[in-house]
């Protein structure tokens, strides 16, 4: 897969995609993430690429052509006739585990990240075929939400964890919050391991996980219960 990201702050990747499993899986090639200045793209001496909103207003928009630019060079770069183009946007819809499932099936995503009071209405209109949110709170850029998309994305492409079963049944892959888990010692703070987890009983252990994911569910989730996963 091809993950390519425009943005004006380039420099807020390096960390996320240089370090643990994103590292690991664009070493093993299971991903290529490209970082695109936005700047490039502009004709302003002065490379800015926002200018302020027809019909006045407070702040500044983001110009359209940077935009339009930037993903026809990335498109021409990655020869990618198939490219799914994301919005960044705290009005796009909000990111499910589902969503990432379905994002994990593309060859190509572009992740365009907004600032300032937003975009020009022209570029969701023409260029984005969907707009996504982390949730309902407004962040300073869509820099931290690409972030979040990629991260998530990633970790379910074949290759990307060690272990594939370790997305299988993680919360959210079945509609339920997961289990909880425990490690050694068998006793911390006078708080003992769960004596079922210490009998090697295969099937008693999953069973004991199973009602363990649907009761903590029903407590901290009941919304997720009654809604069916939806891409
Ligand atoms: N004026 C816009 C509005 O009220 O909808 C908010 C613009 S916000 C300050 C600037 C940029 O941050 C957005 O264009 C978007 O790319 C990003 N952003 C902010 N909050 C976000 C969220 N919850 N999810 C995804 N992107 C977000």
């Amino acid at each position: 897969m091809i993950i390519d990201v425009i943005t004006i702050f380039p420099e807020m990747f390096t960390h996320v995609v240089g370090s643990s499993i994103i590292k690991r899986a664009r070493r093993s090639r299971v991903v290529t993430v490209g970082v695109h200045d936005l700047r490039r793209f502009s004709h302003d001496k002065h490379r800015k690429v926002d200018d302020r909103p027809y019909g006045g207003g407070p702040g500044m928009v983001m110009q359209a052509e940077p935009f339009f630019e930037a993903v026809a060079s990335v498109r021409r770069r990655r020869q990618a006739a198939k490219s799914r183009i994301v919005l960044l946007s705290p009005q796009g819809r909000p990111l499910t585990q589902a969503i990432a499932q379905r994002l994990a099936k593309q060859a190509h995503l572009i992740l365009l990240c907004g600032h300032y009071e937003g975009i020009d209405e022209r570029v969701r209109r023409a260029l984005v075929d969907e707009e996504l949110s982390i949730g309902d709170y407004v962040l300073t850029g869509g820099e931290l939400p690409a972030m979040v998309v990629i991260d998530a994305v990633v970790r379910l492409l074949p290759g990307a964890l060690g272990d594939v079963e370790s997305t299988a049944s993680e919360s959210f892959a079945d509609g339920l919050l997961e289990y909880p888990h425990y490690t050694r010692p068998r006793v911390y703070r006078k708080m003992a391991v769960p004596k079922i987890l210490l009998t090697g009983h295969h099937a008693a252990i999953a069973a004991w996980r199973q009602r363990q994911a649907q009761a903590r569910t029903r407590r901290r989730r009941p919304d997720l219960l009654v809604r069916s996963p939806k891409s």
